[in-house]
């Protein structure tokens, strides 16, 4: 890996650092020098001008589905939802079910291209495609590898199409955790789609098959209304203290949406420290409701920010979280 050199682009972080005309040098694939005004020389480096552009560190989505690239324009004969569970069957239910392992490839080849056209290197991709499941994580981590993109993946695991697509799914995940993890490049976590699609059977089966790996989940959390009802109606628990049962709430977990939750849940999250990814703009087209983001972080509890497949702009998605 050569070095290369930005200059005269108009750097700006995160944290209040700002250069209007500065540069950028990237050796062996790292950052080395970052600084104001003209580059300096750096004999056989390769060369971008900067000049009129924003420099930015690269960006991190932390809920992707990249397969909903493919719903983009999409025309629904039949699309009248009067619930996020209708938005669910009527749309993403549908979508994930026709997918083949190419549909899979090129879902995640066009949104990998939009998520570096708007600056972000890491997806977190929390996969469907119940037609299509053994090998399934391959095909996006082929086309996240075309890309240059780094990805952590996972299958999520449910029990909507019966138990031989529940098993498949917790196979998928374990084949990818043991053969395709690649260090700085692709991690795995293990997938889960929500509490209120998940028996107990299965969410111990989940649980055995992750532990030996020491998997943490990634898993929807509480998004809409229908989660803690059902978590209520069946196990009198709410949808935190249910996961928790099986050790899914700890560090090394993340966590989508986290809207519905009481304060004892929150406390919960706070003394376990999973990762919550917030996506404000999906929480708004679903109508599910605000996440309590400021309790969050007043108690520690890590945010990140996340699509959940409504787009990739992670800066529109600041802005929003920002409202
Ligand atoms: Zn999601």
């Amino acid at each position: 890996m050569g070095t290369l050199v930005i200059d005269r682009a108009c750097l700006a972080d995160f944290f209040g650092t700002f250069k209007e005309s500065g540069y950028v040098v990237v050796e062996g694939g790292r950052i080395s020098k970052v600084g104001e005004g003209p580059a300096p020389a750096v004999p056989g480096a390769a060369h971008i001008h900067g000049e009129g552009k924003l420099l930015t560190p690269a960006l991190v989505n932390a809920h992707a589905h990249l397969y909903s690239s493919l719903a983009r324009g999409i025309f629904l004969k039949a699309f009248s939802p009067k619930s996020f569970g209708q938005i669910l069957e009527q749309l993403w239910w549908k979508l994930d079910r026709a997918l083949d392992l190419e549909a899979v490839y090129l879902s995640a080849l066009v949104g990998g291209m939009a998520h570096l056209r708007r600056g972000v290197s890491v997806i977190f991709d929390h996969h469907a495609s119940p037609s299509a499941i053994l090998g399934s994580l391959s095909q996006i981590k082929k086309a996240l590898s075309e890309l240059g993109l780094r990805g952590d993946l996972c299958y999520e695991v449910t029990d909507r199409g019966g138990p031989k697509e529940r098993d498949q799914g917790i196979e998928e995940n374990v084949r990818f955790a043991k053969e395709e993890r690649v260090p700085g490049q692709f991690a795995a976590h293990f997938g889960l789609h929500a509490s209120f699609t998940l028996s107990e059977e299965t969410l111990a089966k989940c649980r055995e098959a992750a532990e030996p790996l020491g998997l943490g989940y990634h898993s929807h959390l509480a998004e809409g209304k229908e989660d803690p009802l059902d978590a209520l109606q069946k196990y009198g628990e709410r949808t935190a203290e249910r996961l928790d049962r099986f050790g899914i709430v700890q560090e090394n977990t993340i966590f989508a949406h986290g809207i519905q939750l009481s304060q004892a849940e929150l406390e919960l999250l706070a003394e376990k420290k999973p990762t919550v990814a917030h996506n404000p703009r999906s929480n708004m087209n679903n109508a599910v409701g605000a996440a309590q983001v400021e309790k969050m972080l007043a108690r520690g509890i890590p945010v990140a920010l996340g699509t959940d497949g409504f787009g990739c702009d992670m800066l529109g998605e600041l802005l929003a979280a920002r409202l």
